[in-house]
C-alpha cells in the first residue's frame, strides 16, 4: 500500500516536453552563515567567532569570481548575517543573485517546536524582504535537518522551493509531508505537496570535506585536497550529463570554507571545466522554476 501513494519524479509523460535539446543545469549556492552557526552551536569565543567573520572574506573573493565568469548564483542568507553584515548582502544584491532563507539564528527546525520555528522563519523572511524587496521564494535548513512541521509552514508563507533532502540527485521532486515512521513496520509514503525539493546531498557540499572541527565529543578531520574534490564534483555532472537528457547538480559552499585561497583556485577550475562540459549556470528559483513547467507539469493532465 505504501507505494500506491508514492511517486518519485519521472520523465514527463508528454515528450513533447522533453528538451529539444540536452540540458544540464548547475546551481552553485553560498550558504552565507558567517558566525551564525557557531553561535548557534555554543561556540562563542573569539576564535569560532573569527573563523565565521572570514566569510565576509570569502565572500567577496565569491563575488568577484562570480563576476568574472559572468554566473548568477543563490545564497541562502540567515537573517542573522543580513542585520549583521549589511553591506557584505547588499553586495551579494547588487551584483544580482537570488537571497533564499537560512533561518534567522541557524538553529535546525529539527530542534524547535513548531512556534519557535515559525517566528524564526518570518522573522528572517522579513530581513531578506527589506534586503532584496521581496521575500524568499526559496529555503535551506540549517544542517539540513527539517521539523515536521517545515514543508507546511513553507508552504503557509508562500514557497516555491527547499533545498534540504537527499532523495535524489539531478531531478527535484514534490516534498512530501506525514510520512509514517515505526521501527519494525514497512515505510509509510506521505502525501507529496507542491513544494519542489531541489536535493542536496553532503557529498556536494563543501564543510565536510575541507573544514577541521574539533569538539569535545568529535573530530571532522575535513582538509583534503581541494582539486580532489573538485575533480569528484566535475565527475557527477559527467554523470548526470550521461545518465539524463535534462537535470539540475546543486553544489553547496560556505564562504567561510570555500573561500581559502587554494579551495579559491580550484573552483576557478571546477568552474571553467563545468563551462567547457556544457553546463547551464543558473539559480536555484530559476531552475525550480523550470523543473515546475518541466517535469509537474504533467500533473495537471495526468490521470489514473
Ligand atoms: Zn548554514
Amino acid at each position: 500500500m505504501p507505494e500506491a501513494n508514492y511517486a518519485m519524479p519521472v520523465v514527463p509523460k508528454s515528450t513533447s516536453r522533453k528538451p529539444s535539446v540536452p540540458r544540464h543545469i548547475v546551481c552553485l549556492t553560498f550558504d552565507f552563515d558567517t558566525q551564525s552557526g557557531f553561535i548557534a552551536r555554543g561556540m562563542t569565543t573569539p576564535t569560532p567567532l573569527s573563523r565565521g567573520e572570514f566569510g565576509l572574506t570569502g565572500a567577496r573573493r565569491i563575488l568577484a569570481l562570480l563576476k568574472a565568469n559572468g554566473i548568477k548564483a543563490t545564497w541562502f542568507t540567515p537573517g542573522f548575517t543580513i542585520e549583521s553584515h549589511p553591506q557584505a548582502c547588499e553586495a551579494v544584491v547588487a551584483d544580482g543573485h537570488e537571497v533564499a532563507h537560512h533561518s534567522w539564528a541557524h538553529i535546525p527546525p529539527a530542534q524547535q517546536n513548531r512556534v519557535d520555528e515559525e517566528a524564526d522563519l518570518v522573522r528572517a523572511n522579513e530581513a531578506i524582504a527589506r534586503l532584496t524587496g521581496r521575500k524568499a521564494r526559496g529555503y535551506r535548513s540549517p544542517s539540513w535537518d527539517l521539523s515536521e512541521s517545515t514543508v507546511d509552514l513553507l508552504l503557509a508563507h508562500g514557497f516555491l522551493y527547499d533545498s534540504s533532502l537527499m532523495g535524489a540527485d539531478y531531478w527535484p521532486y514534490r516534498a512530501r509531508r506525514g510520512d509514517h515512521v515505526e521501527l519494525g513496520k514497512p515505510y509509510g509514503y506521505g502525501e507529496q505537496s507542491e513544494l519542489i525539493e531541489m536535493p542536496i546531498s553532503w557529498s556536494l557540499d563543501d564543510y565536510p570535506h575541507f573544514e577541521f572541527v574539533r569538539t569535545p565529543t568529535a573530530v571532522l578531520p575535513g582538509l583534503q585536497s581541494a582539486r580532489t574534490v573538485m575533480e569528484n564534483w566535475l565527475d557527477e555532472f559527467r554523470y548526470m550529463r550521461q545518465t539524463v537528457d535534462w537535470g539540475v547538480l546543486t553544489y553547496t559552499m560556505h564562504p567561510y570554507v570555500i573561500g581559502r585561497g587554494y579551495r579559491m583556485l580550484a573552483l576557478e577550475g571546477l568552474l571553467k571545466d563545468l563551462a567547457a562540459a556544457g553546463a547551464v549556470f543558473m539559480t536555484m528559483e530559476d531552475a525550480a522554476r523550470e523543473a515546475q513547467a518541466l517535469m509537474f507539469a504533467r500533473d495537471a493532465d495526468s490521470t489514473p
